[in-house]
């Protein structure tokens, strides 16, 4: 395949920050790729460089490289960005100057195969999937960490809802559960925002409130709920803050078990800071062998980090975000490596979100048991619930 042109133009992301639009053409094809980015970012996280510099490296540095050159594939073509680029956590060329490179080039190589992109990363993948499978649904209706100005403790508070047959069904009745929780919201509290991620964000009186205005929604059956914690932004001097209050490892530990208890609390993210790992253990031998023991910060998308805390048994499942680590190519060996130790896989967003729907595509190219795509309000987040709606249909007719 043959790049024909290249373009970049500074847009804006769901808060209001710039970052970069890609424009690439081959052919008769054009497509495009806009890059997210996050508020609660992991210590190994692939750097982020300034739009401008991203601009400049787009114009000056690669597509001189690029245009014109025969490229067989994306991973060639991440090869030449990686070689390019020449640091091992991208900080010369930014990790997201490379990824919005090696998404739209992905979506060529799509269109050159006549493939959709879910299909064309499922062919990349290897995947072993026999049967389709269609992600569950992690959708955080309350934002509060530093994605709600602290208002509420933790960061995500979501309904995981799916069985992995189908999206369509469960995305229109989270639009109606959506609705509903309002409603119950302003009638309980003077003040409700709308946090980084389009969920609901108040001033909570207590760690187990949210959970019970959670359980009490009637969903006709019993609803699983999941949080994402993103304990590092709260861990200082080796103690977590919480609404002025200081708990250890252990006592956080104990709060969790008994949110476990008595809310079927079936998943959490960020449990404990990165740096404390023996938590991490901690918390993998105390619950259920069920319930998910998710890695964010502490993972990074990072085929080493995710190597590392396997061996340490750490997590049993992990948060897939690109531009945590920079190409499809190796966003895909992150996958690759948690599916062979049987790691669930939560492919995510970011706070700040464009209107770029590629991972939709990319958690149904994997077969991904969940994605996070945040709360159906901003049509950043709206687009990715869309785009599954729309592979569902390409699918099943
Ligand atoms: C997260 O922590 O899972 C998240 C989506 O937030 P951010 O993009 O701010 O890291
Ligand atoms: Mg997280």
């Amino acid at each position: 395949m043959k790049i024909d042109s290249i373009k970049v133009n500074k847009i804006k992301n769901s808060r209001g920050e710039d970052t970069i639009e890609v424009e690439m053409s081959a052919g008769l094809f054009s497509v495009k790729a806009s890059i997210p980015s996050g508020k609660s970012r992991g210590l190994n996280e692939a750097v982020v460089v300034d739009v401008d510099k991203a601009i400049d490296n787009i114009e000056k540095i690669i597509t001189p490289q690029i245009v014109l050159r025969e490229i067989s594939d994306i991973y060639e073509f991440d090869k030449i960005l990686l070689n390019l680029d020449g640091t091992e956590n991208k900080s010369n060329l930014g990790a997201n100057t490379i990824l919005a490179m090696s998404i739209v080039f992905l979506r060529l190589e799509a269109k050159a195969k006549g493939e959709s992109l879910w299909e064309c990363i499922r062919d990349l993948s290897n995947s072993t999937i026999q049967e389709m499978v269609f992600p569950r649904l992690f959708v955080n209706l309350l934002n509060g960490g530093v994605h709600g100005n602290f208002n509420l403790p933790f960061q995500e508070y979501m309904l995981i809802l799916g069985d992995g047959s189908s999206v369509v069904d469960f995305f229109n009745k989270l639009q109606e559960i959506f609705e509903k929780l309002g409603v119950v919201l302003k009638e309980k509290f003077d003040d409700v925002q709308m946090g980084d991620e389009g969920g609901y964000s108040f001033k909570s009186t207590g760690i187990e409130e949210p959970f019970e205005i959670l359980k009490d929604l009637d969903l006709g059956g019993p609803s699983e709920i999941g949080i994402d914690v993103a304990a590092g932004e709260f861990y200082k001097d080796g103690v977590y803050e919480i609404a002025d209050k200081k708990y250890s490892s252990e006592e956080l530990l104990e709060i969790y078990k008994k949110l476990n208890e008595k809310f079927n609390l079936v998943s959490i993210e960020g449990p404990f800071a990165e740096k404390d790992t023996i938590s991490f253990a901690k918390i993998m031998k105390e619950f259920d062998r069920d319930d998910l023991i998710v890695g964010d910060d502490l993972t990074t998308t990072n085929p080493e980090t995710i190597k590392k805390a396997i061996e340490e048994k750490l997590v049993n499942a992990v948060i897939i975000k690109p531009n945590q680590i920079g190409t499809v190519s190796e966003t895909l060996e992150a996958v690759r490596v948690a599916k062979e130790s049987n790691l669930k896989i939560i492919v995510s967003h970011r706070s700040g979100e464009t209107m770029d729907s590629f991972i939709a595509d990319l958690a149904v190219g994997v077969g991904a048991y969940g994605i996070k795509a945040g709360a159906p309000s901003q049509p950043e987040r709206m687009v990715k619930y869309e785009r599954l709606v729309e592979i569902e249909r390409e699918v099943k007719g």
